[in-house]
């Protein structure tokens, strides 16, 4: 089976067809082409294409993927542990190879993928396809092809030799901010021994990425008064939540005139921006609910709390005092949504540098996307962010990891690996 799929991944068939269909020809021209080709090995695509088979969009359950990743490790004598979701629909996996009383490395990815809905695929969203050494399925790039190469080197690791253990943490949930892993990473933090380095394999092309910025997203419902139009006794939320999305974009222009700033982010400052506004239901009444959400996304070195303090005082101490006098009911009331924390590991870092060291570039980068290595940091975990395949193909109809990137996935875990023993 996996031999029929890695001569079907390595040929490249001129059409696209899903690799589980392919018949078992080219074994043997496959082979040959292995050995002069950058192409992963036959177990990484063969487990990408059960992978992606398992539609684990985040509203979706994602038990039957983490029980065939957990079949997989446990085959293979790993300790597993599962954290669930409050309605045990999702799970979390975290898995040990090899001596679990010693501090190791550990490998992580997210299982959730992002929707498919209103986008235009040309094939099955949920089936791999190849063409042109590219590998086609929601979640190829972002990022079952990382967990499959995770799962790949994990049937050759001689656990039992080990000097230090391999660590899996594999989430849900991701792709709604980060939360599934927070429940992972405070199981981990009951653990008197933690893993030494993470890498998170989110799709970066490879680069290291030693640092991200944070990332708050914040619901703001607004009540007012409704009334009709015409008289004057009511307050309009509509107009208070713009006097408040008003400042918060005054505090951006200012941020990005006055700073702080750090070249080594694009763009080199705190964003913050508002992305939703609902309210109101007809012109000639007074609107009493409006609701908005906002985010901030901070520099590692930005204090987030101050930010968004600034925001609240703002409508506590300019906006509520006027609506308050109308009717005493009337106000904002924030919730955080989600709250990823930034972090910035400096380039000497041992893990930086290792990382680095085994890739064979050492050009160190930052990003303003979150992903959990902001997480896992703040828990004590030094953790870099690099894996195979790039963003921009993530999140987009006709998803796709190449197979060079996927090979180079492979050849940098299995070095990572290596370390262990
Ligand atoms: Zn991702």
């Amino acid at each position: 089976m996996s031999l029929r799929l890695c001569a079907s991944a390595v040929h490249g068939y001129p059409t696209k067809r899903p690799v589980a269909d392919r018949g078992p020809a080219a074994y043997d021209e496959a082979k040959q082409r292995l050995s002069d080709m950058n192409v992963p090995s036959a177990a990484v695509v063969e487990l990408l294409d059960r992978l992606v088979a398992f539609d684990t969009t985040s509203h979706r359950s994602n038990l039957e993927a983490i029980a065939f990743i957990e079949e997989r490790l446990r085959e293979l004598g790993a300790a597993c542990r599962l954290t669930y979701d409050d309605a045990r629909g999702k799970a979390n996996l975290y898995a040990t190879l090899g001596p679990a009383d010693r501090l190791g490395i550990m490998l992580s990815g997210h299982t959730d993928v992002v929707p498919v809905a209103g986008q235009l695929w040309s094939t099955d969203p949920f089936r791999l396809i190849e063409k042109d050494g590219k590998l086609y399925g929601r979640g190829a790039a972002d990022m079952k092809g990382f967990i499959a190469l995770c799962l790949a080197v994990a049937a050759d690791f001689p656990a039992d030799r080990a000097s230090q253990p391999l660590h899996f943490a594999f989430s849900y949930d991701e792709e709604l901010g980060c939360i599934g892993v927070r429940r992972l990473i405070a199981d981990l933090a009951e653990r008197s021994v933690r893993p030494r380095l993470c890498v998170v394999g989110e799709p970066t092309g490879m680069k290291v990425i030693a640092g991200h910025k944070g990332k708050r997203d914040v619901s703001c419902r607004v009540h007012g008064k409704e009334c009709h139009s015409a008289l004057a006794q009511g307050v309009n939320a509509v107009e208070a939540a713009a006097e408040v999305i008003a400042h918060l974009s005054a505090m951006q222009r200012r941020i990005r005139r006055d700073g702080p700033f750090d070249p080594a982010f694009d763009p080199p400052y705190t964003t913050l921006h508002t992305g939703i506004v609902e309210g109101g239901r007809a012109l000639n009444i007074v609107p009493r609910d409006c609701r908005f959400e906002f985010e901030i996304r901070a520099l590692p070195s930005h204090d987030a709390d101050a930010l968004y303090e600034e925001i609240r005082s703002f409508a506590r101490d300019h906006v509520e005092p006027a609506m308050k006098a109308t009717d005493a009911a009337a106000g904002f009331a924030f919730e955080v949504i989600s709250d990823t924390k930034g972090f910035d590991l400096a380039d000497d870092h041992p893990a930086v540098g290792l990382v680095s060291g085994l890739t064979g570039d050492n050009r160190v980068g930052r990003v303003s996307f979150g992903t959990e290595a902001g997480l896992f940091n703040q828990a004590g975990v030094p953790t870099v962010v690099c894996g195979p395949g790039h963003i921009d193909q993530a999140h987009k109809p006709d998803e796709f990891i190449s197979l060079d990137q996927l090979a180079q996935g492979e050849v940098f875990v299995r070095r990572l690996v290596e370390q262990l023993t």
